[in-house]
């Protein structure tokens, strides 16, 4: 029986880290993202009294007390392993707090490429985007929260995108601030739904861990 209210025995997916979508054996494309958020959450959330399921990209933090890690580098990857977590649980709450890579190399060369001409061509394709792909879900739906790093009009292209893929919660994030968003242990952001948008103010990232999912719980 599931308490309303509370993540207290709740089952969460959460993604987290950058992903790695690699041109050749040494070299690939990746995002800035130190998984510190995502851990912070997952951690949390198991203290917390969540059954939690942790998909990470590339990082260098240890995998969270208590939390199922499973480790992955490409987008494809990470969208592979949250589908299987979703087929084989009944998970209530998916976050994505992942900076997935929007794009790939269509090819990925089986040698490392030489730098013999002056211009290199690459060509890329578009990734799967994950969280879009678990909010249109008809059956078993998680309550969907996305992370949204924006460097400019926080609110509007935040609400936006809440719009846009049908999610349920925007947690936005100014990442053009100093000292706060990557890196760092420190977060400011604003918690976005269809019926209220609050400031966290800054907080270290454990406690705004607490924050986000303690204002996620009111909204089960
Ligand atoms: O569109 P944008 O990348 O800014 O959206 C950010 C949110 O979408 C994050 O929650 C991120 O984890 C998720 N995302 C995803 N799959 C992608 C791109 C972004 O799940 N391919």
């Amino acid at each position: 029986m599931i308490s309303p209210g509370t993540i207290n025995n709740k089952q969460i997916l959460i993604t987290a880290g950058p992903t790695w979508e690699a041109i050749d054996p040494v070299r690939g494309i990746t995002n800035h993202s130190s998984g510190k958020m995502g851990y912070a959450i997952a951690e949390q959330a198991f203290r917390m009294g969540a059954d939690v399921k942790l998909v990470s990209g590339p990082v260098c933090l240890p995998p969270p007390v208590g939390v199922e890690t499973i480790q992955v580098l490409s987008a494809q990857d990470m969208y592979n392993a949250v589908h299987r977590q979703l087929d084989a649980h009944n998970i209530d709450v998916f976050i994505g707090v992942a900076a997935v890579a929007d794009y790939r190399p269509v090819s990925v060369h089986a040698q490392k490429i030489k730098k013999a001409s002056a211009k290199l061509t690459l060509e890329l394709i578009k990734n799967p985007d994950i969280i879009t792909s678990v909010a249109q879900l008809k059956a078993e739906r998680p309550y969907t929260v996305a992370f949204a790093a924006e460097t400019e009009n926080l609110e509007a292209n935040a609400h936006k995108k809440r719009v846009n893929k049908k999610l349920d919660m925007v947690i936005a994030n100014d990442v053009s601030k100093l000292g706060t968003g990557f890196g760092t242990d420190r977060n400011q952001v604003l918690m976005i739904t269809d019926t209220d948008t609050i400031d966290t103010g800054i907080q270290d990232k454990t406690a705004l861990a607490e924050t986000i999912l303690k204002h996620i719980a009111k909204h089960l």
